[in-house]
């Protein structure tokens, strides 16, 4: 069968089959024989489009999509300009390897990441194809830069799969248990969680500073790592004050502070990149995730000096930076533009932030509404106490489900209810969306 995706998909929420329908389960058994049992899968539909706010299953479902691939297709899936973007490069040449014989494209992402990310000082930027890629290479050259070995990390922080960031992780299960031992001179510290810490940013960092002093010193220390707000340890914005206070000791203290933005980067925040609500200028800044419409790229953007500090050949890969993904993250940022989508993402938390005000009222299991723009949630939690309520959180994901809304669930007690919708969405069909999770929270 095929269908075309993208924004001529018909935007509505149509239910022909019980979720999963018939060829979707015929694709998941066919999945449980051939795909490895670690590799599992949050909502078993068998897609075959995607545009906008829906996906489109093979029984004919056509579903609200408030996931965007955790927050990958903040253009939309099969936004015009990446399909052509991409049509067009892979008529011309699919891939040479950059550092072998380089092209345009590649520069021309880097030189975007540049003017792009905070801060106007001269910076470099180098690609990769994953955000955990992304990761370790942003530690490899601040270690390079400073050499020094520490690294910091905060509680709830997500990173990544791979052996370091996997270590860097703050969650055990389901990504650490039972794959250790994982890499050294990785400590964790407190970070800011105003609605369980009630603590004032300066307050919180002054807590995670003094752990970071006794445990490790500026001495042994090369990079603090922080996302901006913690995306899968459940949307956690800290406190005002929180990261400039971090970033004023890591710079006092010749310590490099990074950024990871793959997850809040690239609008979805409603900024380009979530560090420019407080000013924050990191001095590397990772990217991935909404970088390019849906093709593999991330980056490592960060201050010339410390970014040249690795010499020829330490830094790459054989697909790192790929001419259809620059080409796609050319025509991605290009679309960011054009289509005011900061605007939009603005608008989408407002109304987000709109609905779930009006049910706290009279349910008071919706601990916290926090995020910004399109990257908003809802922290669930037992009535009348703040003790997390993991169960309602699965009931609302398999009801939204059934009802044919795609909603995705974080948080390190699994408690949380993320909305991440592509920022194309229209205002009708989120608000569809989101009633039926209004309605789950009823059922429930
Ligand atoms: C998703 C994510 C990563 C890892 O990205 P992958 O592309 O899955 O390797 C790293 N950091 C943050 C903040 C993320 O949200």
């Amino acid at each position: 069968m095929s269908v075309i995706g993208g924004p001529s998909l018909p935007q509505e929420r149509k239910l022909v089959t019980s979720i999963p329908g018939p060829k979707s389960q015929e694709l998941m058994a066919r999945k449980n024989a051939a795909v490895a049992s670690g590799v599992g899968v949050a909502l078993p539909i068998a897609v075959v489009a995607g545009g906008d706010g829906v996906l489109v299953d093979a029984d004919g479902n056509s579903l609200i999509d408030l996931g965007s691939g955790i927050a990958v297709t903040g253009v939309g899936n099969s936004a015009p300009r990446v399909v052509e973007a991409v049509q067009q490069q892979v008529a011309q040449f699919t891939h040479t390897c950059f550092t072998v014989t380089p092209y345009e494209g590649y520069v021309a992402v880097a030189e975007k990441l540049n003017e792009l990310t905070p801060g106007d000082h001269e910076k470099r930027s180098a690609l990769f194809n994953s955000g955990a890629e992304a990761v370790e290479n942003a530690i490899k050259i601040a270690r390079h830069y400073t050499k020094k070995n520490g690294v910091v990390v905060f509680d709830h922080a997500y990173h990544g799969r791979t052996n370091l960031t996997m270590g860097m992780t703050a969650k055990n299960m389901p990504y650490k248990d039972g794959f250790g031992p994982f890499a050294p001179e990785v400590t964790r510290v407190q970070t800011s969680y105003p609605y369980r810490d009630g603590l004032a940013g300066a307050d919180a960092a002054a807590v995670a500073i003094t752990e970071i002093e006794k445990q490790v010193g500026a001495a042994n220390l090369a990079a603090i790592i922080i996302e901006p707000i913690q995306g899968e340890g459940g949307f956690i914005a800290p406190a005002e004050g929180f990261l400039p206070a971090i970033q004023k000791w890591a710079t006092e203290n010749g310590v490099v502070f990074i950024l990871d933005e793959v997850q809040t980067g690239f609008g979805r925040t409603g900024q380009m990149f979530a560090a420019n609500f407080e000013g924050v200028v990191p001095d590397m800044v990772t990217t991935a995730k909404g970088i390019a419409g849906g093709l593999p790229l991330s980056g490592v953007t960060g201050r010339a000096e410390i970014m040249d500090s690795a010499h020829a050949g330490g830094l790459g890969g054989t697909y790192a930076g790929n001419p259809l993904a620059c080409a796609a993250a050319l025509a991605t940022i290009e679309t960011y533009e054009a289509e005011n989508l900061l605007e939009k993402a603005t608008k989408i938390g407002e109304t987000i932030t709109e609905v779930f005000s009006n049910l706290q009222k009279t349910d008071d299991r919706i601990g916290d509404i926090r995020g910004r723009g399109a990257m908003m949630a809802i922290e669930l939690v037992e009535s009348g106490s703040k003790t997390p309520n993991a169960a309602l959180t699965g009931a609302i994901a398999k009801y939204a489900a059934e009802q044919g809304v795609l909603v995705l669930t974080c948080g390190t007690y699994g408690n949380v209810i993320r909305f991440l919708p592509a920022l194309t969405i229209s205002d009708e069909l989120l608000r569809e969306g989101l009633q039926v999770v209004v309605d789950a929270i009823a059922a429930n």
